[in-house]
């Protein structure tokens, strides 16, 4: 056995899983077929839940550090592109997303360190060409320049991005749209022909006014936005049929042919800091799981919108780890990896919702896409609509399936970082999760629920601290930072009891004592 997971992919997805998995004392390989790390600028930064996990693991300082600009760690959004207009998040005192600006290159550079400092082995030059899985093991077929080998491993995680190869391998569908059209994002200096106006206009020499944000024509579309004054944003949308390769750079030329195209005039434009194009999917692979071969991130889902894709992919990773690492360790209770498919599935389609219906919301162009998007605005304004489309975007909407309806209202759902007083001082429950094992939180001094949860201290950390407008009498979370199980405010024990003991073995396996009866998990 080559190792107890083979990765195949060393882009951001098939990193921060070998980060997970060592976190969980699990062997990686990683594969690449690149010979080194792709400089391609893809993603500007990381948005939404996945930077609260990477807190809760204590990481988060890594990636900020990673930047060379300097700029505040994270940037609260005041507008955020959403099917073709901004959606303003600045009325809100507690907005509901955080970004942190970070150029995907860079990105991978922090993954890969984390990776590597937990023990993760990364080969590239090596491409993943051929699978084979029995009861016991999965072995890929791997070519290199120098040669063919074979590589085998209890589990294998295709990584390998939309055109994944495992997934075509594995037999798994991947249904959905491919839109004819092509988005191109750049961002330039201003270059002296251009004025910057105060409210993100820009004057043009011989040209004369573009407005900020989203200019429709008969061409596509147009936008203008800045993340600092002496850059612009720019980016456009036009229906082509071209099959582009994404790893393939884009050329200024290319550019500014698009523009004149979209908005009919002669965009000057200064040097460049990124230039990238993709054209538009949306696709949710049929099965997140093969046996032993499963898929996450882009080789799993592709959504149609900007900020969303390294979100989901990067959180389908932390949910899987720990499951694996169960099935790997032998302790895993029957069904617990297929909750892997159940709940990320789930959250993909839900991303997959928001991000199709921007494409029905940018796409149209006549009266009737007008009044919806004006709708929308208008919507917007208000709010409670606004938060929900924040938690949207962010992916913090999602609640897991629960096993049983009148479970308290938290199970399911991501874990609140509360300040915890304890003995030693004060906490939170971001600090407790940076092993990424499960934890008990006892916010009630339940002696009761502590001496049931003993039974699987093996597996499950014990805390009790006090937290101001106590949410629940305690809290079982798991790796990932979902609630497993609540007890209510006061739940007599023999009630609560029950449901914890099944809920423990149902996540967690068998406890120590053999006289408590072992449980499948929750269904
Ligand atoms: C222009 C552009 C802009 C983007 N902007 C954003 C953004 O702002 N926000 C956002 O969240 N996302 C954005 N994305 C999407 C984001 O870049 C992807 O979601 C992300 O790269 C997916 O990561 P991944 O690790 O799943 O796949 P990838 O990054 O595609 O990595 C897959 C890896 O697998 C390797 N591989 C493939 N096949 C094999 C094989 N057979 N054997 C071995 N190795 C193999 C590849 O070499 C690659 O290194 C953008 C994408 C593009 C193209």
């Amino acid at each position: 056995m080559d190792a107890d997971v083979l990765i195949v992919g060393a882009g951001p997805t098939g990193l921060m899983l070998a980060r997970e998995l060592g976190l969980a004392g699990v062997r990686t390989l990683v594969l690449d077929r690149l010979p080194q790390p792709s400089e391609t600028p893809k993603a500007g930064g990381l948005s939404g839940q996945i930077l609260q996990l990477l807190r809760y693991r204590g990481v988060l300082e890594r990636f900020e550090a990673a930047r060379t600009a300097p700029s505040p760690p994270l940037r609260l959004p005041f507008r955020l592109p959403f099917g073709g207009m901004h959606v303003d998040f600045t009325p809100l005192a507690v907005p509901p997303m955080e970004l942190l600006p970070l150029p995907q290159p860079l990105l991978e550079r922090v993954l890969a360190e984390l990776a590597l400092e937990l023990g993760a082995e990364i080969r590239r030059g090596r491409e993943v060409v051929g699978l084979s899985q029995d009861d016991a093991t999965v072995t890929a077929d791997v070519r290199g320049s120098d040669g063919a080998d074979r590589v085998t491993a209890r589990y294998l995680v295709g990584c390998d991005g939309s055109n994944s190869r495992v997934r075509d391998l594995a037999g798994i569908p991947f249904p959905g749209i491919t839109y004819a059209e092509v988005q191109r994002l750049a961002v330039v200096t201003v270059p002296d022909s251009v004025t910057v106006l105060d409210n993100g206009d820009i004057d043009v020499a011989g040209v004369g006014r573009i407005s900020f944000g989203f200019t429709r024509t008969e061409g596509g579309e147009f936008a203008l936005g800045s993340t600092k004054p002496e850059l612009m944003g720019l980016y456009t949308s036009e229906d082509e049929t071209a099959d582009y390769d994404d790893d393939e750079p884009m050329t200024v030329t290319e550019l500014r042919d698009s523009i004149r195209r979209v908005l009919g005039v002669d965009l000057p434009l200064g040097e460049p800091t990124r230039l990238t194009r993709f054209t538009f999917h949306d696709r949710l692979a049929e099965r997140y799981r093969d046996g032993r071969i499963l898929l996450a991130g882009d080789a799993a889902h592709l959504f149609p919108a900007p900020g969303v894709a390294l979100n989901a992919g990067l959180i389908d990773t932390v949910n899987l780890a720990w499951k694996l690492a169960a099935a790997v360790h032998g302790w895993a209770p029957a069904g617990l990896l297929d909750t892997y498919h159940d709940e990320r599935h789930l959250a993909g389609e839900r991303t997959l919702l928001h991000t199709r219906a921007q494409v029905a919301l940018r796409r149209g162009h006549d009266a009737a896409a007008e009044a919806l998007r004006e709708l929308f605005q208008e919507l917007m304004a208000d709010e409670q609509p606004l938060r929900r489309i924040g938690a949207l975007i962010a992916g913090t909407d999602i609640r897991y399936p629960i096993p049983n309806p009148n479970d308290h209202p938290l199970t399911g759902t991501f874990a609140p970082d509360l300040t915890l007083r304890t003995d030693q001082g004060a906490g939170s429950v971001s600090e407790l999760l940076h092993t990424a094992r499960p934890v008990l939180l006892d916010l009630a001094n339940r002696a009761d629920l502590r001496e049931i949860a003993r039974d699987w201290q093996h597996r499950v950390d014990i805390h009790t601290a006090g937290t101001d407008d106590r949410p629940a009498d305690a809290l079982l979370i798991r790796p990932d930072a979902h609630i497993a199980w609540a007890a209510t405010i006061d739940e007599p024990t023999a009630a609560a009891a029950v449901a914890l003991r099944e809920a423990l073995s149902g996540w967690f396996g068998t406890p120590l004592k053999a006289t408590v009866p072992i449980i499948d998990r929750p269904s």
